[in-house]
C-alpha cells in the first residue's frame, strides 16, 4: 500500500510559518472516521466501551474528540488520572490499567470513582490498605504464561511478561474479592503488542471467554465486562496489510457467542484499551531538512530528533517517510536520516531509498501519532515540540506548545540562573 501523508507540503508551509518545526501534527478526521468504525464493528455488543490508553498520546485536545464517543481513559499513574479527570473523565470513564503501583495512586483513583484492574493478587490487601475496603466493582488482570501463537507464528512471549496473574492466583483472587464485597468483576489481558492481524483479538477473547465461564462456574461470580485491552496495531510499514476492524468486531463477537452466550453469559461487555490503533496513523512528525553531510554514507540531518519519535532509536522500529512535495519522485536515493544528538542510534531511517532530498524540504514521518511525542524526553538539553491539530476544515490549532529553555530549567530552584540566561 502507498502510504500517504494527511497533509500537503503547501499546508506544512503554512503551519510552519507560525509554528516552527519540528512539531506533531494530528489529523482530525482520521481520527474521528476510526473512532466511528471501531465502534460500529463492536455495536454487536450492547456494553461496548474503549478506554483510550492515554500513555499512548496523553493529549486532552485529542482525548476530548474521542470522549465525544463515549471513549473513556485508560490510565497507568496517578498523573494520567490527573489528566482524565481535567478532561471531566471520572467513576466509570476511567480504567487504572496500572503495575508496581503505589498506595496513593489506587487511593486516588478510588477518590475518582474508576475502576481498578488489578495486576497482582497482593495488590487486594494494597487497595483495601489504600481506600479502606474494596470498592464493589473490579478488575483482574490475567497472564495465562507460556507463548502466544497464532497458527504457527509466535506472537510474544506471556510468560516473560512481568504483567498479569497466574491462573491459579487470578481463581484465588476472585475468591477473596468477592469474600470481601467485591460485587461485579472484570477479566483484563494484554498478550501482544502491535499485531498486524486480524486473529489476535478473537483469540484472546476466546481465552478470556473461557476463563470468565470458569470462573463463574466455579466461584458464582457476576463478570460484568471483559477488557480485551490494547495491541491492536498499525502497518508501519508500506507493505504491510492493515487490520481490518470489522473483521476483528466479528471474530469477537462469534467467540462470544460460542462461548459467552452458550453458558447464558451475554450480558458481559466488552471493553477495548486501544492506543495505538486509535492514534498512531493519524499523527505525523514533521521536520525540516537543515544538514546534509557526505562521508562513507550520505546522511541529511532533520531539526527533529530521537526526542521528538524515540520508536527507532530504541526498538529499531520503521517509521515511513515521505518528502513532502517529491510524493511522485522516484526513490533512487539511499539516506541515513539522522537528528542531532550525540547518539548514533538517532537516525529516523537507515538506508533507506527516498527521492533526492534538498535542504529546506520537509519530511513527514508518518506513524507518530502514538507513543511518539508522549515518550520523548530531554537528552542533550533537547525541548519537546509542539503539538497542532489539523481540523476537520483545514485549519490548525495549537494544542500543546513547544518546550522553552525556561521549561528545561523550571526546576531547578536557583532559577534566577533562567533569567540571567536570557537576559545575554
Ligand atoms: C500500553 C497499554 C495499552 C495500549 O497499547 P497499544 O499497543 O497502544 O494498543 C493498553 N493497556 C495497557 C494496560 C497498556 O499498558
Amino acid at each position: 500500500m502507498v502510504k500517504k501523508p494527511f497533509v500537503t507540503k503547501e499546508k506544512v508551509k503554512e503551519i510552519a510559518s507560525v509554528y516552527p518545526t519540528p512539531f506533531h501534527l494530528y489529523d482530525e478526521r482520521g481520527i474521528r472516521e476510526n473512532v466511528i468504525n471501531l465502534k460500529k464493528a463492536f455495536s454487536w455488543n450492547k456494553g461496548f466501551k474503549e478506554y483510550f490508553a492515554v500513555k499512548a498520546t496523553p493529549n486532552p485536545f485529542l482525548i476530548k474528540i474521542l470522549q465525544e464517543y463515549g471513549c473513556g481513559c485508560d490510565c497507568s499513574s496517578k498523573t494520567e488520572l490527573m489528566l482524565s479527570k481535567t478532561i471531566g473523565a471520572t467513576g466509570d470513564d476511567i480504567m487504572f490499567s496500572s503495575n508496581d503501583t503505589p498506595l496513593d495512586e489506587f487511593r486516588y483513583c478510588n477518590d475518582l470513582g474508576g475502576i481498578i484492574n488489578l495486576d497482582d493478587i497482593t495488590h487486594i490487601d494494597a487497595v483495601e490498605k489504600a481506600c479502606g475496603k474494596l470498592p464493589k466493582k473490579m478488575s483482574c488482570r490475567y497472564n495465562p504464561g507460556g507463548v502466544f501463537k497464532i497458527t504457527n507464528d509466535i506472537m510474544d512471549n506471556p510468560g516473560d511478561a512481568k504483567y498479569g496473574m497466574t491462573t491459579e492466583q487470578i481463581f484465588k483472587a476472585f475468591e477473596i474479592m468477592k469474600e470481601k464485597g467485591v460485587e461485579e468483576f472484570g477479566i483484563h489481558s494484554f498478550l501482544c503488542s502491535n499485531t498486524v492481524t486480524n486473529e489476535y483479538y478473537p483469540m484472546l477473547a476466546k481465552i478470556l471467554f473461557e476463563l470468565a465461564v470458569e470462573l463463574k462456574n466455579k466461584l458464582g461470580v457476576h463478570i460484568s465486562f471483559i477488557n480485551l485491552s490494547g495491541g491492536i496495531g498499525i502497518p508501519y510499514r508500506p507493505d504491510q496489510e492493515p487490520n481490518d476492524i470489522f473483521v476483528i468486531g466479528e471474530g469477537v463477537r462469534k467467540a462470544y457467542e460460542q462461548t459467552l452466550t452458550a453458558a447464558g453469559m451475554d450480558d458481559v461487555s466488552i471493553y477495548t484499551e486501544l492506543g495505538r490503533y486509535m492514534m498512531g496513523p493519524y499523527g505525523g512528525l514533521v521536520t525540516k531538512v537543515i544538514n546534509e553531510k557526505h562521508t562513507h554514507k550520505e546522511y541529511i540531518g532533520v531539526d527533529a530528533c530521537a526526542v521528538n519519535l524515540m520508536r527507532p532509536a530504541i526498538y529499531g522500529a520503521y517509521h515511513h517517510i515521505t518528502v513532502l512535495g517529491k510524493e511522485n519522485e522516484s526513490c533512487d536515493r539511499k539516506y541515513d536520516v539522522t537528528g542531532s544528538l550525540c547518539e548514533n542510534c538517532d537516525k529516523f531511517a537507515i538506508d533507506r531509498m527516498l527521492p533526492e532530498i534538498d535542504m529546506g524540504d520537509y519530511l513527514f514521518i508518518h506513524d507518530a501519532g502514538a507513543h511518539g511525542f508522549s515518550m520523548g524526553y530531554n537528552y542533550n538539553g533537547k525541548l519537546k515540540s509542539a503539538e497542532i491539530l489539523l481540523k476537520e476544515n483545514g485549519s490548525f490549532e495549537l494544542i500543546r506548545r513547544a518546550e522553552t529553555p525556561k521549561d528545561y530549567f523550571a526546576t531547578f530552584d536557583c532559577f534566577d540562573f533562567y533569567d540571567e540566561l536570557i537576559k545575554e
